[in-house]
């Protein structure tokens, strides 16, 4: 999870931006009133810290040390999260890790450190003599039991030798003080093993486990099959299916259930899948499971592949804050960003892993058919949109190309719309609400549909007394559009009707402004205006700022008569 940068002054911004740098997702929460430029404000600084340390999120406080220390006092006793900590001097002359040894602090602190140039203040007694933690093993290897890993690395501390068993190339590099007379034990295995008191048990995960999706229950059936071939939960590195089982909603539930990733490959029968992938014969072949034991630890990039995913995702109209969360997080995750060029800048700042596919605003499908061509290999791709997706925008590109390809792989593709917030809300919510009441959204463009059509539906709507939402008003390329549009608006609307125009929401140099039906004209709209115009009840009335407001009634005048 990326982690929360907290700031309480503008002093800290500098360093905090730095930081950035590092981890492109994680955001500066900046005390509101005091900091400028934050991604978000809070007001309570310990309520903030609190609720990040109880969501598991990363904290690095630019603060002094202390005022952490108190904030997060009261939560500390709590069972539960306990993610890395850190404590950084906001001028970033020093870098404290506080809390999370286990959850990699110390790992953060000295990336931090180098990013910053300065030294990390590690304070942990078993890495600094040992140059390792030995309760945090790299990927590829869990560790058997916490309390008792703990009690082992004291005994180690107070002076006792130990000796490795199985392979531990990681250990190799620690200072450990080795002995093959030792009482203590570093046991390195797959075979589950109920531990002695004075062994320290260390899973490498080198089993796989290939599963038919025909299998009534997958979790028993992996479960039942580690047993029967004497192996440790733990130890199991992932699943492997069929590929034309990419799409079973069982395979994925049991993978979960089993926190594990669930890879792919072609062939069909689980003992095949194992052979192919691991070079060896299972050690445990069941009716519709399959077990091997591989050398070292998986490396999973070499197994099958994953399930592709796609996302179409949505902006919204500018700003950090008006982003979903899920889409932020999909954007973490991405290892490829497909859209125009606008749209993916405004989504970074990107990793130096993560693929920008930039295209022209126009090859919409050619760009849909590019995304499921790289997720159908396995990728993790994003397709940016701004504002929602679902509007005149990429998901329903996506899903065209998805229905008339005729591609079973495309189809197994983990296809995923995430919404965001569309234009026309984002310039209502800035105006107050004039779109209050039932309203009608339109594109003006007539590239894709006959503008007879435009003028049917305007016609239709206008009469129906709905307010509008007019998106692509106008264009360089289509200049005359918006003007012929409002011929039609003013046969049916007063010249007192609000009219509401947004122009770069939610971006760097927004501008809001509140005409009249009457007093319009196109000049004041470009291809990024949006342009609402009222029904007959919106009105308007002054703010204590010197604007205006603008609302649609939620109720509705009823005709006399
Ligand atoms: N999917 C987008 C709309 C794409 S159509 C959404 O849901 O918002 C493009 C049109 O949307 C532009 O011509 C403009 O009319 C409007 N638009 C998009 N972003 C805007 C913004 N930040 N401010 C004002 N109008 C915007």
């Amino acid at each position: 999870m990326a982690p929360a940068i907290v700031i309480l002054g503008a002093g800290a911004l500098a360093t905090a931006q730095r930081l950035q740098g590092l981890y492109p997702q994680a955001r500066i929460h900046g005390l509101a009133g005091r900091v400028d430029g934050a991604d978000v404000a809070y007001s309570d600084f310990g309520a903030t810290l609190r609720a990040l340390y109880q969501s598991d999120t990363p904290i690095i406080a630019l603060c002094a040390a202390g005022i952490v220390i108190r904030s997060l006092a009261g939560v500390l006793l709590e069972k539960g999260a306990e993610p890395p900590v850190l404590a950084v001097a906001e001028d970033a002359s020093a870098v404290v890790p506080l809390l999370g040894g286990l959850a990699g602090v110390n790992v953060m602190a000295r990336a931090i450190a180098e990013h910053l140039q300065v030294n990390a203040a590690i304070t942990t007694s078993g890495e600094l003599r040992f140059g390792t933690c030995l309760l945090n093993p790299p990927e590829g290897y869990a560790l058997e039991d916490l309390g008792q890993g703990k009690r082992f690395v004291s005994d180690l501390l107070a002076g006792e030798s130990v000796r490795v068993e199985g392979e531990a190339p990681w250990l190799a590099e620690a200072r450990l003080p080795l002995d093959d007379q030792a009482r203590l034990t570093i046991r390195v295995a797959s075979q589950a093993h109920v531990p002695a008191a004075d062994e320290l048990l260390i899973y490498p995960r080198n089993v796989l486990v290939a599963v038919s999706a025909d299998a009534e229950d997958i979790v028993a059936t992996v479960t039942q099959a580690l047993q029967a071939a004497g192996l440790a939960k733990p130890a199991l590195a992932c699943l492997l299916a069929a590929e034309t089982q990419m799409a079973n909603v069982a395979l994925q539930g049991a993978a979960q259930t089993l926190g594990v990733p669930l890879r792919f490959a072609g062939g069909a029968a689980p003992r095949a899948l194992v052979e192919q992938a691991l070079g060896l014969e299972p050690m445990q072949v069941g009716a519709h499971c399959a077990v091997g034991v591989a050398a070292l630890p998986i490396d999973l990039a070499t197994v099958g592949r994953s399930r592709g995913r796609l996302a179409v995702i949505g902006l919204g109209p500018g700003a950090a804050e008006l982003m979903v969360p899920a889409v932020k997080a999909e954007l973490a995750r991405a290892d490829d960003i497909l859209g125009y060029e606008t749209y993916v800048r405004m989504a970074g700042p990107f990793r130096a892993d993560q693929v920008l596919h930039c295209t022209d605003n126009r090859e919409e499908m050619q760009r849909a058919r590019h995304a499921f061509e790289l997720a159908a290999q396995g990728r993790s791709v994003v397709v940016v949109s701004s504002g929602d997706p679902g509007v005149f925008a990429m998901a329903a590109a996506v899903l065209e190309a998805l229905h008339e390809a005729g591609r079973p792989d495309w189809h197994q593709v983990d296809l995923q719309m995430l919404p965001g917030v569309s234009a026309s809300l984002a310039t209502a919510a800035l105006a107050g609400a004039p779109l209050g009441h039932d309203f009608c959204v339109m594109s003006l463009s007539d590239n894709l549909k006959p503008w007879s059509i435009i003028e049917t539906r305007l016609e239709l709507a206008c009469q129906a007394d709905l307010a509008l939402a007019f998106y692509n008003p106008i264009s360089k390329a289509r200049p005359l559009q918006l003007g012929k549009a409002l011929d039609i608006v003013r046969r049916h609307r007063a010249p007192h009707t609000p009219v509401t125009l947004g122009r770069d929401v939610g971006r760097p140099g927004q501008r809001l402004s509140i005409t009249t039906l009457g007093e319009l004209t196109v000049d004041q709209v470009d291809s990024r205006t949006m342009v609402l115009v009222g029904s007959s009840t919106t009105c308007t009335f002054a703010k204590a700022d010197g604007g205006q407001w603008v609302y649609t009634p939620r109720w509705y005048p009823h005709k006399p008569g």
